[in-house]
């Protein structure tokens, strides 16, 4: 670790980040590989960090909470001072901030990445023991997996993708029973079109797992612990562990009572370049206001990999503005694995579209992951585009179930969507096959799917 300069008025660095989750080291690595002559800092709460996107997977996949720590090897590689205690107040005047115990550091530039903490609803017995919460804490983890792997009821409430990644993972322990409670009419319905949802609904139910959609939580019962949970339909389920998993919402608070704008439910106001309202604070992650990169409106998207970006790009730009690297919006990128199904999306469905009152179009295409079909391992890649119904025909989402390649197909889309490009541009796309690796060229998915959305634009006859 650097030494530190300690003055008068507290440790003094030079760029100082707060939070140590996927933002926060990303801007600090980023930071440092920019400016490798400046100190930087990193505080965090916690004295081991989590993979966040790791944690559905603790109970099962992987022996313990121990085996899904964050190491701090790369900061430490990158010369990084790492300090382990909660800022309890920022001084934006005097450029400092305190923690806890009293320290006070000094900095010239602050980036704040205080992430997102649980969404909590007011439901009658939400405070009873055996009730627990998704939290990114090393130590509540390994409660709660103990907690888990000593029940026979749990009952998941919320069925977006942790609800549903936790499901999956807990229908692997023997004799448990799950249950998915979700107010919305299918899980996962926030994040793609009704067809993706409900395949992705018999997978979950393949797997033993009881779906009640449509429904809500009135009451979580029993004397001291959580005993049963009575749905608004009726039905009364016996529990004996309960896991809350509707959301997350941005920290704002320690922002907020320092004077930096922020806004409840999106999170701290920023703009292209990840600066605050207050000069020389910047503001990463899902503690960050989101943009939608086609609508330009707030989107409630938490994602580590929107957080990495956000964190590239506040680093690149903390001492001079560089204009090519600013945030031009959020894509949205996100992908899953439920019984063996991997499923993504990018950009808009085709309900947001509609929402969004946008004239579109939709290219559909069905191929096998591998040629001939008759190869071992060979599976059926599904792949739905939205291009803008205009003679431009630009790519405004996608969305592609099949194997697991399916997960790097959805970035190529992101980037495409990133790029502008148009149906047309996928019609002359160059791509690589291999019998074992991809699709075929004849039925190459991305491109047919793009094919079959053109047709619709240039009727010949
Ligand atoms: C179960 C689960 C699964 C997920 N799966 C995926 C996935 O597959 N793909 C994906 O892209 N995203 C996934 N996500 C979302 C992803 O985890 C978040 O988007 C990501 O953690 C955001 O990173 P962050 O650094 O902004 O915030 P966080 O990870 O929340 O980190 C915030 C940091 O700030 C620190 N902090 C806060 N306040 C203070 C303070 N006052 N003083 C000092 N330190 C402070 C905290 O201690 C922490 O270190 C998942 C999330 C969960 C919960």
């Amino acid at each position: 670790m650097e030494q530190k300069k300690k003055i008068s008025n507290g440790v003094k660095t030079d760029i100082l980040i707060i939070g140590g989750g996927p933002a926060g080291v990303v801007a600090g690595i980023t930071a440092k590989k920019h400016y490798p002559s400046k100190q930087v800092t990193l505080i965090r709460k916690e004295g081991k960090s989590v993979i966040p996107c790791g944690i559905p997977y603790i109970f099962k996949r992987l022996d313990s909470a121990a085996q899904n720590i964050m190491s701090d090897q790369p900061l430490l590689d990158s010369k990084i001072d790492l300090i382990i205690g909660e800022v309890t107040e920022i001084k934006p005047k005097e450029k400092q901030i305190i923690l806890k115990n009293g320290d006070i550091y000094s900095y010239d530039k602050l980036i704040l990445a205080l992430g997102s903490v649980p969404q909590l609803i007011p439901i009658p017995g939400i405070e009873k023991e055996g009730v627990w919460l998704v939290k990114k804490d090393y130590e509540y983890l390994g409660k709660f997996r103990e907690a888990v792997l000593k029940s026979k009821n749990v009952v998941i409430i919320g069925g977006g993708f942790i609800g549903v990644e936790f499901a999956e993972e807990l229908s692997g322990i023997k004799n448990l029973k799950i249950s998915i409670i979700e107010k919305l009419d299918h899980c996962l319905i926030t994040n793609f079109d009704e067809e993706f949802a409900l395949a992705t609904e018999e997978k979950i139910k393949n797997r033993g797992i009881k779906i009640f959609a449509g429904k809500t939580i009135k009451e979580i019962g029993g004397k001291k612990k959580a005993e049963y949970v009575k749905l608004n339909s009726g039905e009364k389920l016996a529990v004996d562990l309960v896991i809350l998993s509707i959301g997350s919402r941005p920290n704002i608070e320690l922002a907020q009572k320092s004077g930096i704008k922020t806004e409840e439910k999106s999170g701290i106001m920023v703009d292209e370049y990840m600066r605050t309202n207050i000069p020389d604070i910047f503001a990463i992650g899902d503690c960050a206001q989101t943009r939608d990169f086609i609508t330009n409106k707030n989107i409630p998207i938490m994602l580590a990999s929107v957080a990495a970006t956000e964190a590239r790009i506040a680093a690149n730009n903390l001492y001079q503005i560089e204009l090519i690297r600013e945030n031009k919006g959020t894509i949205g990128v996100f992908s899953t694995f439920v019984d063996g199904l991997a499923l993504g999306a990018v950009g808009l469905t085709e309900k947001r579209a509609k929402e969004e009152k946008i004239d579109y179009l939709v290219g559909e295409a069905e191929a096998f992951n591998r040629h001939p079909a008759s190869l071992p391992r060979t599976e059926k890649i599904k792949v739905k585009l939205i291009f803008t119904k205009s003679s431009e025909g630009l790519l405004l989402g996608g969305e592609i179930m099949g194997p697991e390649s399916v997960g790097e197909m959805l970035n190529i889309l992101s980037m495409a969507i990133q790029q502008k490009t148009s149906l047309f541009d996928f019609n002359t796309w160059q791509i690589a096959t291999h019998p074992l690796l991809t699709s075929a060229p004849t039925v190459y998915p991305l491109i047919t799917a793009a094919q079959s959305a053109m047709l619709k634009l240039i009727k010949r006859s």
